[in-house]
């Protein structure tokens, strides 16, 4: 297992439109475990394998509070929508910012899991709002693409501020 390098906005690289998994095979099972190791360490609740430059259709996530809830999703695709609730969203790829945004409340996925079965999931609240964020990632769609423009530079600003420092620090 090894922790992955996750890409942080406004890197390009992010709006990349990742391909469906062709296969499910052991390569694969790699990539989903260093996936899950490197959202368990950072400590985050989602990963797109977009966020590590990765640009296949999978992801994972785990909204429960002791973290023994893991789920695969791979080629998902959402089969309904229903309601609507607001949540203060964050991401691994915007480190340090979270802002109000207006999903689906309820959503039936369907996907494929780590052995390739297809699966379909009804789900809502938290784990429903996360699939959708990360799916969004696979679409090369960010959170900060649902706020206001000013909103969305003054983040990008404030974030390449910071990694400026950092770079004069080390
Ligand atoms: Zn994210």
């Amino acid at each position: 297992m090894a922790i992955l390098k996750i890409l942080e906005f406004p890197d390009p690289r992010l709006r990349t439109h990742a391909t469906p998994v062709a296969v499910v095979d052991d390569g694969l099972r790699v990539l989903i475990d260093d996936l899950f190791e490197t959202m368990y360490a950072a400590p985050g609740i989602g990963l797109a394998a977009t966020q590590v430059d990765v640009h296949k259709r999978l992801l994972v996530t785990d909204v429960s509070v002791d973290k023994d809830a893991p789920y695969v999703l791979i080629n998902p695709e959402i089969l309904e929508k229903d309601g609507v609730i607001v949540t203060d969203e964050g991401c691994l790829s915007v480190p340090g910012y979270y802002e109000e945004v207006e999903r689906a409340e309820h959503i039936k996925v369907r996907f494929l899991d780590r052995d390739g079965a297809e699966i379909e999931l009804e789900t809502e609240g938290l784990l429903a709002v996360c699939i959708q964020h990360e799916i969004d990632h696979l679409n090369g769609r960010l959170f900060v693409d649902y706020l206001s423009e000013a909103k969305r530079l003054r983040i990008r600003k404030k974030l390449e501020k910071e990694r400026r420092q950092a770079a004069v620090v080390a």
